[in-house]
């Protein structure tokens, strides 16, 4: 893991360059930078099932469906990102893995731009009942809590979310009282701030016990957001280890919320 200091500058420099690609024309191939590759790369990886590659202009899926890299304005702003966000637009926020050394930068928010279509593919429309027969049931921590909880089977998302549920499980009370009883995970909704396609809606997300929990959008619109988490380190961990990614970690955070995005944590 880098030093603090040099994540959050990697982070604000990821920003920049994703803004300066949009405004370049997102109607292009491929920036000249490889790190849109390695994200790439990444991505595929990630999801080896599901993806057979990429080329200039594409994502090839095993199915044979294409899909463009990029698209849409060619002069995105944060709230175009957060609302029509391509492929390429998902994955130019590095995901900083690892303890936050300080609050996110303005706006970097990693995992939070979802191209729709993507996901839909992945997971199916919840809006017309393409997910529901993917969820499975598991109990939720239990040794301690028991109740049962539905996620999805598409990608192992629920073996997953298994074993983190036996590591937290392990855990002293004080630490694990933070991820029970949770607030939900399938639900097919929005999001609230962007009334976009909520990753609850695709069976990949959790939140957990909002007792312990802070979330921007509870807060004051008006002006910067002031950071605040209250969410032990090492849950964190946990689903980081087994490919979930932290609202803790985005400018506008959601510290109750984990999502399963491996693309964001492979190779890192
Ligand atoms: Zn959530």
């Amino acid at each position: 893991m880098p030093p603090a200091d040099s994540a959050c500058r990697v982070v604000m420099g990821f920003c920049l360059i994703a803004v300066l690609a949009a405004v370049a024309g997102s109607g292009t191939a491929l920036a000249q930078s490889d790190r849109p590759r390695a994200a790439l790369d990444d991505l595929v990886a990630a999801y080896p099932d599901a993806l057979a590659g990429y080329d200039a202009k594409v994502l090839r899926w095993r199915d044979g469906t294409v899909m463009p890299l990029s698209g849409g304005a060619a002069n995105k702003t944060f709230a175009d990102l957060l609302r029509h966000a391509s492929i390429l637009d998902q994955l130019r926020v590095p995901y900083p893995r690892g303890a936050l050394g300080r609050p996110p930068a303005v706006d970097a928010d990693p995992g939070r731009f979802r191209n729709t279509a993507f996901f839909e593919k992945m997971y199916g429309d919840c809006r017309r009942g393409g997910v529901t027969p993917h969820l499975v049931s598991l109990p939720w921590l239990p040794k301690t809590w028991g109740k049962s909880i539905r996620i999805t089977s598409v990608n192992g998302v629920d073996k997953q979310l298994r074993a983190i549920s036996a590591e937290i499980d392990a855990l002293p009370e004080d630490l694990k009282r933070a991820a029970y009883p949770i607030a939900g995970t399938y639900n097919c909704r929005t999001v609230a701030d962007t009334g976009q396609p909520s990753p609850h809606g695709y069976g990949i997300a959790i939140d957990l016990n909002t007792a312990f929990s802070d979330y921007w959008y509870w807060r004051s619109h008006n002006g910067p957001i002031v950071y605040r988490n209250r969410m032990p380190q090492q849950i964190v961990s946990i689903f980081e280890k087994h490919g979930f990614i932290w609202g803790g970690k985005w400018y506008h955070f959601d510290t109750m919320h984990f999502e399963y995005r491996p693309e964001l944590l492979v190779g890192r």
